[in-house]
């Protein structure tokens, strides 16, 4: 109790981390406190894709931009590796032809381009399946291997920046200065509360009011198909899904196709990211269930619609699975993300649509000004 920060932010994972840099970056002493010994949640389970294209159109591109931005400057100096760079989706249906054409016609398309079937053949052949008809080629994204990113990140925050990090410790209730833990109070003027898909600890009542559910996401490691991918891959699915293509008009009739010849894919929300890591293995997935509480038993159909995508998009067969798991993230109707106002001095702020690793460095940037700047009070 000897210490009063300027900042106590609740949750390691990469919300948290964005905040406490944001915070940290402008000057403030921060205390970051988390139940566990290190992430292990959404944030350490996703594909580290830091993705810009197919971001939903406006407010959550650009925070796709301003996150991928923050990523390309700190991981240098973290020590964090960029995995890989940029984007190929294969494009196997006219519909999703048209889809792409669409997208590049927006202001999105800038730093994209739409390769026909021979210049896709004659630069990525070994990705290209037999029925391609081209790809859309981003050169926005960045991949991270999450699962090493996240404690680098949170050592650096801690060595570079002088970030103090409460571990194993609950925090039963927020009200500055004094904030509970298991391990005992903590005073802290400011207090941000990043839970991920923890709806009830802390302020039940006030994320109740935004009506969260959860996702839960099936992944995949599969081993090296022995050589390196030129980019992480998506395929046609993913135009039906991610709403920076899905919302263009173009996108109807791909997903009416996608309906007739791919029913169990999307009744298992299966929609197709492949990443690649250092040893050469690839981060495979995902699928989408939704409810109240998940269970944890992750279908075998969506994992066998997983590996049937990851054949039709690239024409490889795929490695063998060496690990599986699942993920949850938070949904909520119609948001892509809240910052809640409580009181003056604490927010809550929730992903709610699977892009954390994605938007959350721009959003950290939004809440750190409205809590400190001149804004402070207001709520989105
Ligand atoms: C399988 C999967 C794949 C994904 N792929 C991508 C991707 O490639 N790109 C992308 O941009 N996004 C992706 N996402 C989404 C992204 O991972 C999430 O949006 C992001 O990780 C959310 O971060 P978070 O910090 O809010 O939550 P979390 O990582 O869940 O962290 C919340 C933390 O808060 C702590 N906590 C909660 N309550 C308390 C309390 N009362 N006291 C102490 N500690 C508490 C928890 O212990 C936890 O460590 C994916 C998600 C999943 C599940």
């Amino acid at each position: 109790m000897s210490r009063t920060y300027d900042v106590a932010i609740v949750g390691a994972g990469i919300i948290g981390l964005a905040h406490a840099y944001a915070a940290a970056r402008r000057g403030k002493s921060v205390v970051v406190i988390d139940r566990d010994k290190r992430a292990n949640g959404a944030s350490i389970r996703n594909f580290g894709f830091i993705t810009v294209t197919g971001q939903e159109r406006g407010e959550s591109w650009a925070l796709a931009r301003a996150t991928r931005d923050i990523w390309a400057d700190i991981a240098p100096q973290a020590g964090i590796a960029l995995e890989q760079t940029g984007l190929i989706l294969t494009l196997r249906r006219p519909e999703a032809v048209a889809v792409a054409e669409a997208f590049m016609q927006t202001e999105m398309g800038e730093g994209c381009e739409v390769l026909t079937a021979a210049a896709f053949r004659d630069r990525h052949g070994q990705i290209a399946a037999h029925d391609a008809l081209g790809a859309l080629v981003s050169s926005h994204e960045l991949r991270v291997e999450s699962r090493l990113a996240l404690p680098k990140l949170a050592a650096w925050l801690a060595s570079a920046h002088g970030v103090t990090f409460l571990t194993e410790a609950a925090v039963a209730s927020v009200a500055p200065p004094r904030i509970e833990t298991s391990r005992g109070p903590i005073q802290a003027e400011r207090a941000i509360i990043c839970p991920g898909e923890d709806f009830v600890t802390l302020l039940a009542d006030r994320i109740a009011a935004y009506r969260p559910q959860k996702c839960r996401l099936s992944m995949l490691r599969l081993a090296s198909p022995g050589f390196r991918l030129p980019a992480p891959v998506m395929s046609d699915l993913s135009l039906a899904r991610y709403a920076g293509y899905a919302a263009l008009p173009e996108a109807e009739a791909l997903r009416r196709r996608l309906a007739v010849e791919q029913a169990p894919h999307l009744d298992n929300g299966v929609h197709l990211i492949i990443v690649q890591s250092a040893d050469g293995s690839l981060v495979v997935g995902d699928s989408h269930h939704y409810g109240d509480l998940p269970d944890p038993f992750a279908p075998a159909e969506a994992e066998a619609c997983i590996l049937d995508e990851f054949s039709r998009a690239t024409g490889l067969h795929p490695p063998p699975v060496i690990e599986r798991w699942v993920g949850i993230y938070p949904v909520a109707d119609g948001r892509r993300f809240f910052i809640d106002a409580p009181s003056d001095d604490v927010r809550l702020v929730i992903v709610t649509s699977g892009t954390g690793a994605s938007t959350g460095f721009g959003i950290a940037e939004r809440t750190i000004t409205d809590l400190f700047g001149p804004g402070k009070g207001a709520s989105k």
